[in-house]
């Protein structure tokens, strides 16, 4: 059930969502889902050859000017289940060969994953459990969903409060995704570090990720050293597959257009600098399909209600 008076997120809204009524990210007492599918561009530990069966939830805590899901972050784009449904969703995502579970965005459903996962374990969901977040966790949530979680794949989006403010909407973003962090590695060190299998997948651990930002390599620096100084050399992934949505074309400045291979490689030296050993980045620029797939409700709905 909802909660009567939600502090699932950092946002702290205590919307009464038990009574239907709908938070700042979105969601009400019902579960909404946009895609559920196998996803073959994250990074290499998640993805593999077989790929990561996401699922991307609708709604979300942040409100990114920039967000290139916007449709179900903003918009709330997807379809009501039933809780019952979301089991079956893992188990056939891993009947089609998904490495892993990867719940896409799910801080505002974590009511219910204690109950899913733990029913999914039950019926015979044995791949690793992956929660996707943008980072602004709170560090008791994290802590709850610690026996239940395997790899935490987690942005830390702004070192600066006024970047986060301006953008996200959220000025304490640096100081709760830095608590967050440090819970998740306080997390994973208990369970005995981070493993892999024989073919590189990750089987339990963290990758923290960053997108840089046109206009703000400086920022993106901060970041790095933040994370340096709370998880030490953790795997982490430097993106640089910004694309500015309409509403930035139409606004302009910095956001408005790519980041450039002197901010990108400004980042990247500077996480080889601090000494980061497990490094992913990108070749490309921009986003193509692949990174951001359609929301087109695939595998939602059970093949014989589609
Ligand atoms: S999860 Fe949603 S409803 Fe709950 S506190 Fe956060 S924004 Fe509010």
């Amino acid at each position: 059930m909802a909660p009567a008076s939600c502090a699932l997120c950092p946002r702290l809204c205590r919307a009464d969502r038990a009574a239907g009524a709908t938070g700042i990210c979105g969601a009400d007492d019902t579960l909404r889902v946009a895609r559920a599918a196998l996803h073959m561009w994250e990074e290499p530990p998640i993805s593999g050859e077989a790929g990561s069966g996401t699922i991307f939830f609708s709604g979300c805590s942040l409100k990114c000017v920039f967000c290139q899901n916007h449709e179900i972050s903003t918009g709330n784009f997807g379809l009501k289940i039933e809780p019952e449904r979301l089991v079956q969703i893992m188990l056939e995502l891993q009947d089609q060969g998904a490495l892993n579970i990867n719940l896409v965005t799910a801080t505002h459903y974590a009511h219910l994953l204690p109950w899913a996962i733990g029913r999914a374990r039950e019926e015979g969901l044995s791949i690793p459990i992956v929660y996707n977040t943008s980072g602004y966790e709170l560090e008791r949530a994290v802590r709850d969903l610690g026996d239940l979680v395997d790899v935490w794949l987690t942005d830390y989006k702004y070192a600066s409060p006024d970047l986060a403010a301006k953008l996200s909407n959220v000025r304490d973003y640096p100081d709760v995704a830095r608590r967050g962090l440090a819970q998740m590695c306080r997390e994973i060190r208990r369970r005995g570090g981070i493993e892999y299998d024989e073919h590189g997948t990750m089987l339990q651990g963290m990758i923290v990720r960053h997108l840089v930002l046109p206009g703000h390599a400086d920022d993106s620096c901060r970041v790095l050293d933040a994370v340096w100084d709370v998880a030490g050399d953790v795997p982490i992934s430097v993106m640089n597959q910004y694309t500015p949505n309409e509403g930035m074309r139409v606004a302009g400045g910095n956001l408005a257009r790519a980041v450039t291979d002197e901010e990108y490689e400004h980042v990247l030296d500077h996480a080889d600098d601090l000494g980061f050993t497990t490094l992913f980045w990108q070749e490309g620029g921009t986003v193509d399909e692949s990174f951001t797939p359609a929301f087109d409700t695939t595998g939602v709905l059970r093949a014989a209600d589609a």
